[in-house]
């Protein structure tokens, strides 16, 4: 889609925080964090929302996911995970992903509005690590 955001990041035409990627999923982390280490997982091809995402690239995503919870867990001290994913109204931007949330104790997270959160790259730079 060529006036997509997410394809565009795909394509290496706008940069971004890639975490992992390999020849179907991209994950990065958010430009507007949640709570530190908040990621986006997507497909590189081009589905709109949950309805016509493919059956096996949804699988790979959700693999990804369950890989992902320990080692935020382990690397970020965070001690659980929020999945969002946002279809239609709600929705920003019309590139199906997954939002991975690390959640912290006594940490609450509003899904409407930011918090202050520690520099994306200090904590993109713990997660290299
Ligand atoms: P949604 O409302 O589920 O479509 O959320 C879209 C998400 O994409 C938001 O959390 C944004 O902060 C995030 N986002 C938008 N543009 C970028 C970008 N260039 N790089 C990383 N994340 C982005
Ligand atoms: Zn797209």
């Amino acid at each position: 889609m060529n006036d997509c955001i997410f394809c565009k990041i795909i394509k290496g035409e706008i940069p971004s925080n890639t975490i992992y990627e390999d020849d179907t999923i991209k994950v990065m982390m958010d430009i507007n964090p949640k709570t530190n280490g908040h990621l986006l997982v997507l497909p590189k091809e081009h589905y709109e929302n949950l309805l016509d995402i493919d059956d096996n690239v949804l699988s790979k995503i959700i693999t990804y996911t369950r890989e992902a919870y320990p080692m935020l867990n382990e690397k970020l001290g965070s001690q659980g995970l929020t999945l969002v994913n946002n279809n239609g109204e709600g929705q920003d931007v019309k590139h199906f992903h997954l939002h991975l949330i690390p959640r912290y104790i006594g940490e609450k997270i509003d899904m409407e509005s930011s918090n202050n959160r520690s520099e994306i790259d200090e904590i993109y730079n713990k997660l290299m690590d």
